[in-house]
């Protein structure tokens, strides 16, 4: 159920009786009380009785009627009628003049005086009863209503005088550094102008939640001392058509104003999503709030002290519209803390709360592999609610154990606790994609290894650096791609002589190369230069029920073929990991300590234990 304010109904009621007191007071006073309105055959009366002494006609500009204002002998009330026909009144006027020589009269224009300030009166009138009619509706409404009220207008958070710093966010050095020109540039930003440097309009920060995207862009502006205006993609989309639009203009309004600033935008593919990506209906209200959004990052110009940051965990589903040159063109990836940065931030958190001398946050940073920032704050929020119903006036190392456990499971979803034994096949199997990687010479080398789930199903992974932009691959490149793949399970192999499901991903990106390689580049001499059609849905040349142009000779041929590919991609790959067994475990060492290696680490890894291994001419595979 939903909490509903109580309204108050005496607090209403006298609102209301105030209201109409100023009502009548106000509409009195508008209306002089001295004026009464006649018509014009009353008005013929006194003129055929004499007694009309003055008059004037109020007419609008072009417009045949008005108001024929008249004062009457011994009376000071102010008479006045309507009249559709001024021409006539006019006559009569010039006829009663010529008989009563002390009678004068003149025409006008519309005279506003008055009528201004009854006008005034109605609208201010108006305007408090609707007032007064909103505060009870909102007061009476559920949230939902009552934020109805406020359509149109942007409800960006704006945080100025922020005192969150790159201090408070522990870990994600290379991000921080990424941000650093940001920040830079948002103290000075003539210093950029003047030198014609350009500055990115648009960043977007993408990672798993809780690992700081929302305290990163927070620290940017606080450590830049600029305003920082905040928004939620989902904001934008619970309500009528063409709202988002206008609370985004209003947001960059705002912010144009205020530059330089900051601009966050979380959750931003709840707006920026790619067509057909989703589901249920407000598919108008996205896209007219996202099309919005492009204007005003197109609109804005490059240097103009505005940054806009946003932040995704599915930096996959997003349009691509949104990511074109000039939008949201860099982009920063968070990722999950390793072990070190998980310290880190475990001492941030801490720093307010008294630790008990055998409080060792190293040890519960070893422990919680997978787990984001928000999920360690949590645990030390937990440890100390432990404490405090334990009436201690210090942590120990025993709450923080228990609140790992309570808050590991709790966090299920977003980070499982990894066993011991599930880390160490991860080490060795990512070791052994790194070491194809390396000795392999038209792949990697070798970026990242890392054994911290993804949190999208990878138990680590291993990234080489950024591929050249090449035209086509060789077959040469391709054969070693798949030996790349294939290192995982190799490893595996090797080490445990079992193998586990993990490697599954691997397996199927290896087939679907080999079945590429022979079906669509034509790159196997026995099956010859054919395309044998299946585009993207290539299945196994036997698959039942899929139509094929080709028959069951070649269907078998094509089989044989990657078949025999895969083979042989096999059996060079496990050769190589074999001779650089020193150095796979060298890797898996490193990795179960430190759950991340970068390429200096890695190279260095390589080199001292690979000393006294026969170096040969890369090996690539016969066809
Ligand atoms: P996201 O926006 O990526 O979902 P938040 O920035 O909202 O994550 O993080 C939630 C909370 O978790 C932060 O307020 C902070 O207390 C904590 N936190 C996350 N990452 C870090 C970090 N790197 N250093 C310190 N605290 C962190
Ligand atoms: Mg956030
Ligand atoms: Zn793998």
């Amino acid at each position: 159920m939903n909490q509903i304010r109580r309204p108050n109904i005496g607090l209403y009621l006298l609102m209301a009786g105030i209201f109409v007191l100023l009502a009548t007071s106000i509409l009195k006073s508008a209306s002089q009380s001295n004026r009464k309105e006649t018509s014009y055959a009353e008005f013929q009366k006194e003129m055929e009785a004499g007694k009309v002494t003055e008059a004037v006609i109020a007419q609008s500009e072009n417009i045949p009627s008005g108001t024929v204002r008249y004062l009457l002998k011994d009376d000071t009330i102010v008479y006045f009628f309507y009249t559709s026909d001024v021409n006539e009144i006019q006559t009569e006027l010039v006829k009663y003049q010529q008989k009563n020589t002390d009678f004068s009269w003149k025409m006008t224009d519309v005279e506003h005086k008055v009528d201004v300030l009854t006008v005034i009166s109605i609208i201010l009138l108006a305007g408090m009863g609707v007032f007064i009619i909103l505060m009870i509706v909102r007061n009476n409404s559920t949230g939902a209503n009552a934020r109805m009220l406020d359509f149109g207008k942007s409800r960006a958070v704006m945080v100025r005088g922020n005192n969150i710093t790159f201090s408070d966010v522990a870990g994600l050095k290379e991000e921080k550094e990424d941000l650093e020109e940001i920040v830079d540039f948002l103290k000075d930003p003539k210093k950029y102008t003047t030198l014609g440097a350009r500055i990115p309009k648009g960043i977007l920060l993408v990672g798993p939640p809780g690992t700081g995207k929302t305290l990163l862009a927070k620290a940017i502006a606080g450590e830049a001392g600029v305003p920082f205006y905040s928004i939620s993609g989902s904001d934008f989309v619970e309500m009528f058509v063409g709202v988002g639009a206008s609370r985004v203009r209003d947001l960059f309004q705002e912010a144009k104003k205020n530059a330089p600033c900051i601009v966050f935008i979380d959750e931003i593919d709840a707006v920026a999503r790619r067509r057909g990506s989703g589901l249920g209906g407000g598919h108008d209200e996205r896209e007219q709030t996202q099309n919005q959004l492009l204007v005003e990052m197109d609109g804005f110009g490059v240097n103009s002290g505005i940054i806009v940051l946003a932040a995704t965990n599915r930096a996959d589903i997003l349009d691509p519209a949104i990511l074109r040159p000039g939008r949201f063109d860099r982009k920063i990836g968070v990722s999950r803390p390793d072990v070190k940065g998980r310290e880190a931030i475990l001492k941030v958190h801490a720093r307010n709360k008294p630790l008990g001398d055998d409080v060792d946050l190293k040890r519960i940073a070893q422990t919680t592999a997978g787990f984001a920032g928000a999920d360690l704050e949590n645990l030390l929020n937990e440890a100390a609610i432990q404490a405090a119903k334990d009436n201690r006036e210090y942590l120990t190392q025993k709450d923080l154990e228990k609140a790992f456990v309570k808050v590991g499971i709790g966090g299920e979803k977003r980070s499982r606790i990894i066993s011991e034994k599930e880390k160490r096949i991860t080490a060795y199997h990512e070791g052994g994609h790194a070491i194809l990687f390396h000795v392999l010479p038209d792949v990697g080398p070798v970026h990242t290894i890392s054994v911290i789930p993804t949190g999208m199903g990878a138990a680590g992974y291993t990234m080489p650096l950024p591929e050249k932009d090449e035209m086509f691959r060789t077959k040469g490149q391709l054969l070693q791609d798949i030996m790349v793949d294939l290192g995982g399970r190799i490893a595996e192999e090797l080490v445990f002589g079992d193998v586990t499901t993990g490697a599954s991903q691997d397996i199927k990106q290896a087939t679907e190369l080999a079945k590429s390689m022979v079906m669509k580049f034509g790159m196997s001499d026995q099956v010859g230069m054919i395309n044998y059609g299946g585009e993207d849905e290539v299945f196994i040349g036997r698959d039942f029920g899929h139509t094929r142009e080709y028959g069951e000779e070649t269907a078998s041929l094509i089989d044989e073929e990657v078949r025999r590919i895969v083979r042989e991609c096999y059996e060079k790959a496990k050769a190589l990991i074999v001779k650089y067994r020193a150095v796979l475990d060298a890797v898996a060492e490193t990795l179960l300590r430190e759950e991340k290696i970068d390429q200096a680490g890695f190279e260095e890894l390589f080199n001292k234990w690979s000393v006294g291994v026969i170096e040969e001419s890369a090996p690539a595979p016969a066809h």
